[in-house]
């Protein structure tokens, strides 16, 4: 939904969940890193190796070279993983501090709602995915999901589905009806599954259209939009 914004990302380690299509396999599977990457200026690609772990003073210099160097380039902060929230003790207590600097937008599996309900008001947009059984191989989430957009519903929320081949129509009319049991207002993203051999999309575009169709029958508003930072080439 904030497409073409520029964030500040942070990412966590470790997942709740190992869906099928992970593009995030050395955050989630492997041992947690003795290190981790931390990019000197803005865009440049030029990283250090710092220890972890990481404190929140060190994250805070990072921040105020960042901002300093390019005032007012990014939009927010974004907490990615892996699953953040599994880190929701952590985020309690360095959230009051970088809120000062940037809104926090938090990009989440969508169903750590006890987590969640800990640090929502130090949030200020949920980027939530649901997690379709055909396309992440993950099962059984829906009543988790269902809790935990009742929570985020109090922020500025989207919901974002990743679809597939393999993706059917009845999956994507429950997520819609999940979506209209809490409002009918949040946005939905439908994103095209990318090839782990970067192809943009691997569904047929008719079928992204029938996505749409079903779901705009129900929704207010719902967006396809791919991942575009592969168009970018920025990883
Ligand atoms: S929720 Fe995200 S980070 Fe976790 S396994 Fe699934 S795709 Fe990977």
């Amino acid at each position: 939904m904030l497409v073409g914004l520029r964030q500040a990302f942070v990412r966590f380690y470790g997942c709740s969940l190992s869906c099928d299509y992970c593009d995030s396999r050395d955050t989630v599977y492997s041992p947690p890193p003795d290190v981790c990457r931390v990019e000197r200026r803005p865009g440049s690609g030029d990283t250090v190796l710092i220890k972890n772990p990481v404190y929140l003073e060190q994250v805070v210099e990072v921040l105020e070279g960042w901002l300093q160097d390019s005032p007012k380039s990014h939009h927010s902060l974004s907490l990615t993983g892996g699953e953040p929230l599994l880190h929701f003790r952590v985020l309690k207590s360095w959230l009051p501090a970088l809120k000062r600097f940037l809104p926090i937008f938090l990009e989440t599996n969508g169903i750590l709602h006890a987590e969640l309900s800990e640090c929502i008001d130090l949030i200020d947009y949920v980027s939530m995915d649901v997690k379709l059984p055909s396309t992440s191989g993950a099962q059984g989430l829906w009543e988790d999901h269902l809790a935990f957009m009742r929570i985020a519903s109090r922020r500025n929320l989207y919901v974002k589905v990743v679809v597939s081949d393999t993706t059917t129509a009845d999956e994507v009319r429950k997520t819609c009806e999940l979506i209209l049991s809490v409002d009918k207002a949040i946005p939905l993203v439908l994103q095209p599954l990318t090839s782990a051999q970067g192809a943009v999309s691997t569904i047929p575009a008719r079928s992204l259209f029938k996505f749409q169709e079903i779901a705009a029958s129900l929704l207010r508003e719902v967006r396809v939009i791919p991942q575009t930072h592969r168009f970018l080439g920025l990883f």
